[in-house]
């Protein structure tokens, strides 16, 4: 029997796998005189070329987007709702083939990762459709009214990458375009093809110039910071990028949020029940192959259970199967791409080359032709050692002891990023304790990785700079302005 799934393609184009992909500019599907090859990391061959946009057609779907502007942001909540409705029926009606060529291009498993991050971006457009952004009253007295508008800023730049290629991109369209801005989306050159096939889509249901996509390399991402008719940069990436983002934004004194790296600390509490919650623990570290922002990267564990835990949890990690994301059997697929499959690499080399305890994993099989990395567990390595000082954004995971708990949050704080974090006790309110001290835009508490559109999401220190979703990242997406009447 064959182990691969073939997921049925229900979409009304039966040729979503073979046409070719297009750059959507101005509402037209347009052929680059360049292409590009993306690569499947399960196989390490070609899947398809994706249009190396020139810098021509990026400013054509700027100025698109800003034409568009004038009309989309007249229509209010209501219309827009409609649009961005209709929008999200069109995404479901292809919903298993985003699903399918999102493992194809990402690596991630079918049915657990990639599913789950198509459904859940289609369900963020159809319920941000919903949300508004009213006008405030600020002071109603005898002599004046004012009032507080949230004004859409004109065009956002998205630049996304590649570990969500789908639910990123879709969580700054959708917020962006409700509240009445137009988009322009330049995917990451790793993982283009579904962002090109969404965006495709939108053509057929959002009026002309309301979204681009406009795939290419590199060189396309400052094209889109330093152009003076974008008003906001919405960008996820390397915190070393977004350095870049943030100058080049600057001449023109564009609004930018950034979503950038991190090295995310979980503490177990001494009072945690660890058998239960180590799958928890072994998924917010290892799922999308521990290529995600907020992924469990360092993991502290008291030492009156270490042995027990590592024990325990190197069993579980045992019975999970890394291979192709489209073998339904398989946890953790390939790593993105050849770049990051070097960087752990070289993570791998320093863990060995300082002697510490590979308690799982550790061994590449350099014969392969796609990126699969094995799953590997560092136990207690030195604090100032790379794995536990960088982010490694890939499945190798410290396990780190500590005496005393203040010991524990000092270490979880000390480190340049301050994205997300996680902390697991019985005692709750004794946990929660914990979580206010840690230095992080988001803490979960017995939980990890719940996300809504209502909860607002970002990161503190050199993880990020402003919120994404909740009314706190919808209004970043808007300028506040003040109208004062005179009664
Ligand atoms: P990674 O190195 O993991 O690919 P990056 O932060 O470099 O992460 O990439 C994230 C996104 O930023 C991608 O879409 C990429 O093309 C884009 N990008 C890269 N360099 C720049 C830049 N100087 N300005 C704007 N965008 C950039």
């Amino acid at each position: 029997m064959n182990a691969v799934t073939t997921i049925e393609k229900t979409s009304a184009n039966t040729d979503f796998f073979d046409r070719p992909y297009l750059l959507s500019i101005a509402g037209k599907l347009v052929d680059a005189e360049h292409s590009f090859d993306v690569i499947n990391p399960a196989t390490g061959k070609v899947l398809a070329q994706a249009p190396d946009a020139s810098e021509e057609q990026l400013h054509e779907a700027i100025e698109s987007a800003k034409t568009a502007f004038i009309g989309w942001s007249a229509l209010g909540y209501e219309e827009r709702q409609g649009y961005l409705e209709r929008y999200a029926d069109a995404l479901q009606e292809n919903r298993n083939d985003l699903v399918r060529l999102l493992t194809l291009e990402q690596g991630k498993p079918l049915e657990t990762m990639a599913a789950p991050e198509v459904d859940q971006a289609i369900a963020y457009v159809r319920q941000i459709a919903k949300r508004r952004l009213p006008v405030e009253i600020v002071e109603d007295n005898d002599t004046h009214l004012v009032e507080l508008h949230h004004v859409p800023l004109g065009v956002v730049g998205g630049i996304t990458p590649w570990n969500f290629p789908v639910l990123l991109a879709l969580w700054k369209v959708a917020p962006a375009l409700i509240t009445g801005n137009t988009f322009v989306l330049k995917p990451t050159e790793f993982t283009p093809l579904t962002a090109l096939r969404f965006g495709e889509i939108a053509q057929e249901v959002l009026p002309a110039g309301v979204l681009s996509v406009v795939s290419g390399d590199k060189g396309l991402g400052p094209v889109l910071t330093g152009h003076p008719d974008i008003a906001k940069i919405s960008f996820t990436g390397s915190t070393e990028t977004g350095k870049h983002v943030i100058r080049a934004a600057a001449d023109t004194v564009k609004r930018v949020t950034l979503e950038l790296g991190g090295n995310d600390a979980a503490i177990v509490l001494p009072d945690a029940e660890y058998e239960t919650i180590i799958p928890k623990l072994f998924w917010g570290a290892f799922g999308h192959q521990g290529q995600w922002c907020v992924g469990i990267k360092r993991l502290y564990v008291p030492r009156s259970i270490h042995e027990d835990f590592v024990e325990k949890f190197v069993a579980y990690a045992r019975t999970v199967k890394v291979g192709n994301g489209l073998d339904p059997e398989v946890g953790v697929g390939p790593v993105q791409n050849r770049m990051q499959f070097e960087k752990l690499k070289g993570f791998l080399d320093d863990i060995k080359a300082n002697g510490q305890n590979i308690v799982l994993g550790g061994e590449i099989d350099e014969d392969q032709s796609g990126y699969f990395f094995p799953i590997t567990v560092v136990n207690d390595p030195s604090e100032d050692s790379k794995i536990v000082r960088e982010e490694q954004f890939g499945p190798i995971l410290p396990i780190l002891v500590y005496d005393d708990v203040d010991d524990a949050v000092r270490r979880a704080n000390d480190s340049i990023y301050g994205l997300g974090g996680s902390v697991w006790g019985r005692d709750t309110e004794a946990a929660v304790q914990v979580a206010n001290r840690l230095e992080a835009g988001m803490v979960w508490v017995n939980e990890i990785h719940t996300q809504s559109v209502d909860i607002p999401f970002g990161g503190v220190k050199q993880s990020g700079l402003g919120t994404e979703q909740g009314d706190e990242g919808r209004k970043l997406f808007t300028n506040p302005k003040t109208v004062l009447i005179h009664k």
